[in-house]
């Protein structure tokens, strides 16, 4: 296992070198200026401050000065267009400009309001923000944050989860195991079903001693007035669910509770009803035709993913595509944004998840 990530970091050190050479040699300009790609790449970003927690136990995590720098590098070298927009190219109605980008926020940050909007405003840009509606209204934290914030303040070195088959599941925390098991622990819950979730992470509050330790105080969310304000400067107010679950873990019930009450609060805070949902964890398993008929049903007319790919006519409004791309430096972003590594690696084969996500 340490051979393979050895490995896979040699190899992104060595992505690093050659994007830092073909970006700073011009190769990339050329590029982008003679071989524009087509269709629309949509960049969906979280939190653009992440709390020190998370840098300390995952050692990842992007801050504001790396977002400023990648929006100054997308405004002056990208058609930054707004995911109305993209989903027209979708649908064939409007046609697709050249390297064309279209900017997104999960799940409702307050530095999204506080510190990303700003920004994009002094390039007269605006963006898309799709928000789970119980952390915005306070029913709710973002539990993945939470357990990385309970692992990072705990000496314990293991932690142990009893399910309701009598199952035991351990989990070691010891040493450079932290970080990992973080990935693995959080990839395991969110598999489960809702209860047995709720019940997995009192265990672990409670054997972590975090019971009622939260991570929001560090990583607040927007307040309904903020997502007012940002829907009255222009951006595009979409659901991201209510609680935010995998919703292919839903029963049908709950799918459609989960969508009907975050489209109401939604419409209640911006005065318009959401046209954009993005999917909770947005993998190629986080969505099933159920889930989309669910969202056709309660008048959703796009569902955003989280895979690899670019949005171009044609593409299934209920499954589009968009890209994770943080914490990197400018180079390789401007190498990952300039479409050639598709031209060199692409794969016959179905879109995949771009990173881990919440
Ligand atoms: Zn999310």
């Amino acid at each position: 296992m340490a051979g393979i990530r050895a490995v896979s970091l040699l190899k992104q050190r060595a992505l690093n070198a050659v994007a830092w050479a073909l970006h700073h040699f011009g190769v990339l300009y050329l590029w982008r200026r003679f071989r524009p790609y087509n269709g629309v790449k949509v960049l969906a970003y979280h939190s653009i401050q992440k709390a020190a927690f998370t840098r300390r136990l995952l050692g990842t995590g992007m801050g504001p000065d790396q977002f400023a720098a990648q929006i100054r590098f997308l405004a002056k070298n990208y058609h930054i267009i707004s995911i109305d927009h993209a989903l027209a190219v979708a649908t064939g109605e409007t046609p697709c400009p050249a390297n064309a980008v279209a900017l997104s926020f999960d799940d409702g940050y307050l530095d999204t309001a506080e510190q990303a909007a700003p920004l994009l405003r002094e390039h007269s840009l605006s963006a898309a923000v799709f928000t789970a509606t119980g952390c915005i209204d306070g029913r709710c934290g973002m539990w993945t944050d939470d357990l990385v914030y309970w692992i990072d303040h705990t000496a314990e070195q293991r932690v142990s989860i009893t399910m309701s088959s009598g199952e035991v599941r351990q989990f070691s925390l010891a040493g450079c195991a932290r970080g990992a098991a973080v990935f693995q622990l959080r990839e395991w819950l969110k598999r489960l079903p809702a209860r047995e979730r709720l019940d997995a992470l009192v265990q672990i509050s409670g054997q972590l001693g975090a019971k009622g330790l939260t991570a929001r105080a560090e990583m607040p969310f927007m307040s309904p007035s903020d997502v007012r304000q940002l829907a009255e400067s222009g951006w595009i107010v979409g659901s991201h669910s209510d609680t935010h679950p995998i919703l292919t873990s839903l029963e049908p019930e709950e799918l459609e509770r989960e969508l009907t009450a975050s489209r109401e609060l939604i419409t209640a805070w911006t005065g318009s009803p959401p046209v954009h949902f993005a999917y909770p964890n947005g993998g190629d398993g986080d969505v099933d035709d159920a889930v989309i008929a669910a969202l056709i049903n309660a008048g959703f007319r796009a569902g955003w993913m989280f895979v690899r790919g670019r949005v171009v006519a044609g593409s299934d409004p209920y499954r589009l595509p968009r890209v994770g791309l943080f914490d990197m430096p400018l180079h390789r972003f401007a190498l990952e944004m300039s479409g050639m590594l598709e031209v060199f690696t692409t794969r016959r084969e179905p879109p995949r998840r771009s990173s881990p996500r919440r």
